[in-house]
């Protein structure tokens, strides 16, 4: 069902009326971990001021680690409702348990499957069925044939509303966190009608990295962005290495739209 000779058409996905897979690139950005309201808010005017269409922000943490930050679960759903109420961003957060899709989904305008999570079949079942738009990660040890064969779980629920995105996959490499598979990207977007985003932050793992990977990742042809941003990264409970401070995301839209135009899109 995600092949092109299934269907020949790109699919749009429509997210509370942002477009994803259009000429339009869409950039998703926020926090790593929603934390507090005031900050919370405070990131997504931020974010939304300098171009970003969407706000991304975890509620429930796949964490490596349960003795750190895990998330603050269903109140953290409740303050990304209301950024969405304040701000107007539509709203992209992990449901990590099929036990919580419903719930999630009934705060959150795309339903997002982590990476750990991209191989648990009862779950992309289940948010197949929720009838939302998907944001399905690329598992870090997952073949660009898994991950699609992943998709198929959600599409088979006649859920057609997909997003693929790369987010790096694990190699021998270790300066960086992982190592984002652009030409995996390349590949995929040959063979399937759905739209593809990347997470240039999880990758570079040190927010220095971050540009350089979001400018390949729109130049090698997504069609969304996913990445980190934090009014404090220093301060963050969770990936405060690679979260991007509002200065640079301003920045790295800048740069963003001079790439997106030279390729006859927009952002
Ligand atoms: C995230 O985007 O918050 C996240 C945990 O990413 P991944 O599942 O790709 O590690
Ligand atoms: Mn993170």
């Amino acid at each position: 069902l995600a092949s092109n000779e299934w269907k020949k058409d790109k699919t749009i996905v429509n997210v509370d009326g942002i477009e994803i897979g259009g000429r339009n690139i869409v950039v998703a950005a926020g926090p790593c971990a929603i934390e507090d309201e005031d900050i919370a808010i405070e990131i997504a005017k931020a974010v939304k001021k300098a171009g970003a269409k969407m706000f991304r922000g975890g509620a429930y943490k796949p964490r490596t680690s349960p003795y750190t930050f895990q998330g603050l679960g269903e109140n953290g759903l409740k303050i990304l409702r209301k950024v969405y109420e304040v701000v107007g961003l539509p709203i992209v957060t992990e449901v990590m348990d099929t036990r919580d899709v419903e719930k999630v989904a009934s705060f959150a305008h795309m339903l997002q499957i982590g990476a750990r999570n991209s191989q648990n079949f009862p779950l992309l079942r289940e948010v197949g069925k929720a009838k939302k738009p998907v944001l399905l990660k690329r598992g870090m040890s997952m073949t660009t044939e898994e991950w699609l064969l992943a998709a198929e779980y959600i599409l088979l629920e006649s859920n057609g509303d997909v997003v693929l995105c790369e987010r790096g996959i694990r190699t021998f490499e270790k300066n960086t966190r992982f190592t984002l598979d652009l030409a995996g990207l390349a590949y995929v977007k040959t063979v399937t009608h759905l739209p593809l985003a990347v997470d240039p932050s999880h990758p570079a793992g040190r927010r220095d990295l971050v540009e350089p990977l979001a400018l390949a990742a729109i130049a090698a042809g997504a069609d969304m962005l996913i990445v980190e941003v934090h009014i404090a990264p220093e301060k963050a409970l969770s990936d405060s290495e690679q979260q991007l401070t509002i200065s640079m995301f301003e920045e790295l839209m800048k740069k963003l739209k001079m790439v997106a135009e030279a390729l006859g899109r927009s952002i």
